[in-house]
């Protein structure tokens, strides 16, 4: 079994400042991502499971209906498993319920009037997101215990909450040494792998251009995300 962490907003400069062993693995670094315009989540993870830049092809759906977007298996590196597992990741298996719910609170938090109301609305938003992140792990969890040559999961806590939060560093530590425990419960070989990092705008965060990667065997160097079919394939 070859397991991914797919971690949304993993930034590296957070995993070195927080010390977290687990995710960093023997070898980490960033990731290139330059070849995109913009660190854009939909486009990046897109582009990671069909080993092609899909900034184009993304982008043609507009705003709204990208999120919608789902792969079929056929054009995933997925199907060069046998029975593989890929839980929640934007653009294949994502709980599109939910993250509608958390960017509808995202655009009634910057649209709210009254600090009361912002911080009323930011609590709900932080509850939707922590709640979502306790199934994931329960899910990924179960996973690993079952038959599967390929487990990935998705976790969104830490770009969910670093956007509204990332000035929140009591905050963001207990996001990254949580994230840490999950990466320590793999005793499988792992990539632990972020689309993009995250940089602080006043209190709120927003993208960093580059990403994350981590590895038990070898020294990727800085790979593009849309190294990591190959690399994965490879593993099987
Ligand atoms: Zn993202």
């Amino acid at each position: 079994m070859i397991v991914v962490l797919a971690i949304d907003a993993l930034e590296y400069d957070l995993v070195e400042r927080f010390d977290c062993a687990h995710l960093r693995q023997q070898y980490y670094g960033k990731t290139d991502i330059t070849e995109f315009s913009e660190p854009r989540t939909m486009v990046l993870w897109t582009s990671f499971m069909t080993g092609v830049n899909s900034e184009r092809r993304v982008l043609a759906l507009g705003d709204r209906e990208m999120w919608n977007l789902s792969l079929d298996i056929g054009e995933t590196f997925f199907q060069g498993f046998r029975n593989p597992a890929v839980i929640d990741l934007p653009g294949f298996s994502y709980d599109l319920k939910q993250h509608a719910r958390e960017r509808e609170l995202l655009r009634q938090y910057f649209e709210a009037g009254s600090p009361t109301e912002k911080e009323c609305i930011r609590e709900e938003y932080n509850r939707l997101a922590f709640e979502h992140h306790r199934k994931i792990k329960a899910d990924f969890g179960r996973a690993l215990s079952e038959n599967h040559d390929l487990v990935l999961a998705y976790f969104s806590v830490a770009d969910v909450i670093g956007h509204l939060n990332f000035g929140n560093t009591v905050l963001m530590k207990m996001i990254y040494l949580d994230l840490d425990e999950i990466a320590a419960t793999v005793k499988e070989e792992m990539i632990v792998l972020s689309d993009h990092g995250m940089m602080k705008i006043g209190s709120f965060g927003d993208h960093s251009g580059y990403g994350f990667w981590s590895a038990r065997d070898r020294d990727l160097g800085t790979p593009k995300i849309t190294d990591f079919r190959g690399i994965l394939l490879e593993k099987r």
